[in-house]
């Protein structure tokens, strides 16, 4: 690759983001496997799950435009875009797993 082409892609090119991907409520009710982590974020762009810490959360809570429930049990967030692919990042929401269900 080229200089200019990796200035201009990068050196990971990202996935597309297709924007249909369905959560696994499965993966979304196991136990975090980080310490910190308190809610995960699933990605609708790529698939992706990610589990987020307190400090990550509020971050996202504040993309989102809701406060953090204080006990987090049948949330979590889903964005359309994420690190791994090239769906708008900014666009987040706090969803509950019952939602999804019905
Ligand atoms: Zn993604």
């Amino acid at each position: 690759m080229s200089d200019l082409a990796e200035k201009m892609f990068g050196k990971v090119r990202k996935i597309i983001a297709s924007g249909d991907y369905m959560p696994d409520l499965e993966k979304l009710s196991k136990p975090f496997e980080s310490k910190d982590g308190i809610i995960y974020l699933f990605c609708k762009g790529c698939g992706s799950i990610y589990e987020l810490p307190a400090s990550r959360a509020a971050i996202y809570a504040e993309k989102a435009h809701v406060k953090l429930p204080e006990t987090i049990s049948d949330e979590f967030f889903e964005c359309s875009g994420c690190q791994s692919c090239d769906g708008p990042r900014d666009q987040i929401e706090l969803k509950t797993k019952k939602s999804i269900l019905n």
